[in-house]
């Protein structure tokens, strides 16, 4: 795999890494042992565009776009949520902004804070803080690129390369799937409704998210394991 970050220094080493060096399958540093993810990350556009390759042919592709003058490829269409609360403090009111790298799609502002509410505020993925960069190194090492596009895998042979794409369009197909945030009770784009109703005692008493393979059709909100797509 070609790493964006081949010979960067390691941002927690500082002078000690003589700069990254991909380990042959371990997903660390040779030369310090760290992970790749400490060596800095891609640009928020190779992201989505990772996320968006991930979505694209699933029946989440609506939640990617193909931007017009691109290079045909599809790109996450990641909700940022800008919150904006005055601050009637001083002498004359003024407003405090803040901006969420990510919050779950197709919310209202309410829920969707409800729903930050509950991640730990230092998991917050709010702008410029450390939040946002804990979300990016999750994303990076959740997701390589050669999970998903056999064209980034090293040493695949010809008769490899069809069964990757076979694998990759099967786990499009059978296991992937993006939460669905919701309030107890509701959600889950009907249909489950009677399957939720006799899963009462498993039934949150707020917000949670919804996985859309999980058979009891609830997910206890866990914020801090789970990368937030
Ligand atoms: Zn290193
Ligand atoms: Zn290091």
């Amino acid at each position: 795999v070609l790493s964006p970050c081949l010979g960067a220094p390691c941002l927690r080493c500082r002078g000690l890494c003589t700069g990254f060096e991909p380990h042959s399958w371990r997903k660390i540093c040779k030369s310090c042992k760290c992970s790749q993810e400490e060596h800095g990350l891609s640009s928020e556009l190779d992201e989505d565009r990772k996320v968006g390759g991930l979505l694209s042919g699933s029946r989440y592709a609506a939640l990617t776009a193909r931007p017009k003058g691109g290079d045909g490829a599809r790109i996450y269409k990641r909700n940022r949520m800008i919150v904006t609360n005055p601050n009637i403090s001083g002498k004359d009111p003024t407003f405090d902004t803040i901006t969420y790298e990510w919050a779950p799609p197709g919310l209202t502002q309410k829920l969707a804070m409800q729903y930050m509410e509950l991640v730990p505020p230092e998991l917050q993925p709010v702008a410029g803080t450390e939040g946002a960069f804990h979300r990016r190194r999750r994303l990076a090492r959740q997701l390589p690129l050669h999970d998903q596009d056999p064209a980034q895998c090293r040493g695949l042979s010809e008769g490899e390369q069809p069964l990757m794409e076979e694998f990759v369009r099967k786990y499009k197909a059978e296991a992937l799937g993006v939460g669905e945030v919701a309030l107890p009770g509701q959600g889950g784009g009907g249909g489950k409704e009677e399957e939720k109703r006799q899963d009462k005692s498993t039934e949150p008493s707020r917000i949670c998210a919804l996985s859309p393979s999980c058979s009891q059709g609830i997910l206890r909100a866990c914020c801090s394991c789970s990368v937030t797509l």
